[in-house]
């Protein structure tokens, strides 16, 4: 019943505050042509991540996990015509996806999506020497957080914000025994994050049409 009302109230708000394009409304939906159907951020998380974006004043973005790149529109969208968005994807058909949703909403120029394991491509980009990130979302496979963050540390300035989804699970964080290597993979950022000296951090619970979950954000300093 409480996810019931969830679900209203976020397509209220949705309704009422976000501004979801048609371009962004077809990559949401076409998520279901990838490996992951339905692992995007909703419309209200999409337009907060823009937020962010926006309120730190980022020009590139660097992102973990595509999917249909409806996070990376939003990012796209965001960041203006002459920013950058670098978002890795280690499955090759949610990558053709992600490129077709880009192209359509006409941000082919300032979004780039590499294939491969996101440690790896994180890593190249390091060796290409990049300029930096002001801006990274953390929304690939759980395990890896702790190496993505370490990799958004190498490839930031100071007073990047750095952002990890889906920290909360359902509530499953709590369990310190847990042997799923996703709830370990969220731990294991946690307290990296924590004991970082140079991270400024919080975190948010959030509930809506993705259940109940939430959002690490953590400021370099
Ligand atoms: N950020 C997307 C959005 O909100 O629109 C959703 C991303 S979805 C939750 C996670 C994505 O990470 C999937 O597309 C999955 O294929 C990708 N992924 C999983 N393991 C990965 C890896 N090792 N390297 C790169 N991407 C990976």
């Amino acid at each position: 019943e409480a996810e019931a009302s969830w679900d209203a109230v976020d397509a209220y708000l949705a309704d009422a505050l976000v501004d979801e394009d048609a371009a962004l409304a077809a990559a949401r939906l076409s998520s279901s042509a990838t490996t992951m159907p339905h692992a995007a951020v909703s419309a209200a998380q999409g337009a907060f991540l823009a937020l962010l974006a926006r309120l730190t004043g980022a020009r590139r973005v660097l992102e973990f996990g595509t999917l249909a790149g409806y996070s990376a529109l939003w990012f796209a969208r965001a960041v203006g015509p002459a920013g950058r968005v670098v978002s890795l994807e280690l499955e090759e058909q949610n990558a053709r996806v992600a490129r077709e949703n880009v192209a359509r909403a006409q941000v082919s120029e300032r979004v780039e999506v590499r294939v491969g394991p996101a440690v790896e491509s994180a890593e190249r980009l390091i060796a290409e020497d990049v300029p930096p990130f002001d801006l990274v979302f953390i929304d690939a496979d759980k395990p890896s957080n702790p190496q993505y963050l370490d990799a958004a540390l190498r490839l930031t300035r100071r007073g990047a914000l750095i952002v990890i989804d889906n920290v909360v699970r359902s509530g499953a964080v709590l369990d310190s025994a847990s042997d799923d290597p996703r709830v370990r993979g969220v731990r294991a950022v946690v307290d990296a994050v924590a004991a970082h000296p140079a991270l400024e951090a919080t975190a948010l619970q959030t509930v809506g049409v993705k259940g109940w979950d939430g959002l690490l954000l953590a400021l370099r300093r």
